[in-house]
């Protein structure tokens, strides 16, 4: 069965989180680890943590996924946004190491020159200070749409800055269906081709999560705007390839589409019914 889940907020805590999943269908979710614009993050409530713990083993859920907020600019040229992501993404990790197997997605960020070896430099040297050789927290590069300054356009950066990192078994990437159709990738079209050159770039074993969302604008169109499934250019046809797709299929999903939680159940059990076994 396809494991997919759907960005929740943490306003009901893990727990909630966890129940709000089982309720809606889902078998993973996805949550801000803070405030997505801002940097305030919630004191962590370890009795929740534990007793969500015991229920995700219970009921089979997870990995759930940690989205770093939108603030953080890894790839910034200015020291003190340096300092900014390193601080913020070190204790972001320390709180998603209480739930053991948990990802945590963030953005490369932006820079003058998206394509530059400097980006590279910059985004791994923070990989290299916030990563360490005991987490059981699993870091994920996501791929963008390459909008303007935005870094994580093309696999080659993120295959490079996974290159430049000391413990890459600490570190993958995240598939955003939306953002690599806006930046040029033909998933619909051409998917194994562009899973191809995902593994002969990155790697498909680097590969461990999927944020599955349909497009608002055509291919190449440079512009991240997600649809809800079905409705934009990937269309169900192009998510009957993903969901069956022998890279994919085993991989977790999580949506990301414009969506209440009522929607999400739809287009769970939607997906679902696209696939295979
Ligand atoms: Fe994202
Ligand atoms: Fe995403
Ligand atoms: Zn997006």
């Amino acid at each position: 069965m396809l494991n997919i889940g759907c960005h929740l907020s943490t306003t009901l805590g893990y727990m909630g989180m966890g129940k709000e999943a089982l309720r809606i269908g889902a078998t993973t979710f996805q949550f801000f680890t803070r405030n997505p614009r801002g940097a305030k993050a919630k004191a962590l409530d370890l009795d929740d943590v534990a007793i969500f713990n015991g229920f995700a083993r219970d009921h089979g859920l997870g990995p759930i996924m940690g989205h770093a907020s939108y603030t953080l600019n890894p790839a910034s040229r200015d020291a003190h946004k340096q300092d900014y992501a390193r601080e913020i993404m070190a204790d972001d990790i320390g709180r998603l190491e209480h739930t053991p197997g948990a990802l945590y997605n963030f953005h490369p960020g932006t820079h003058p020159e998206p394509l530059s070896e400097e980006v590279v430099g910059l985004v791994a040297d923070i990989l290299n200070t916030v990563l360490r050789s005991d987490q059981r927290t699993l870091v994920l590069l996501e791929t963008m749409s390459g909008q303007g300054s935005e870094v994580g356009g093309r696999f080659e950066t993120l295959a490079a800055i996974i290159d430049s990192v000391a413990h890459k078994d600490r570190l993958g990437v995240c598939l955003d269906t939306a953002h690599v159709f806006a930046a040029g990738y033909d998933i619909v079209n051409g998917l194994d081709g562009v899973l191809r050159q995902f593994d002969k770039t990155v790697g498909l074993k680097r590969l461990r999560a999927v944020h599955c969302n349909d497009a608002k604008f055509p291919l190449a169109s440079g512009k991240d705007r997600h649809a809800a499934i079905g409705e934009g250019h990937i269309g169900l046809d192009g998510f009957r390839g993903i969901v069956n797709h022998p890279a994919l299929k085993d991989l977790p999903f999580y949506l990301e589409t414009p969506n209440d939680n009522d929607g999400y159940s739809r287009e769970i059990a939607l997906l679902r019914g696209l696939k295979k076994d």
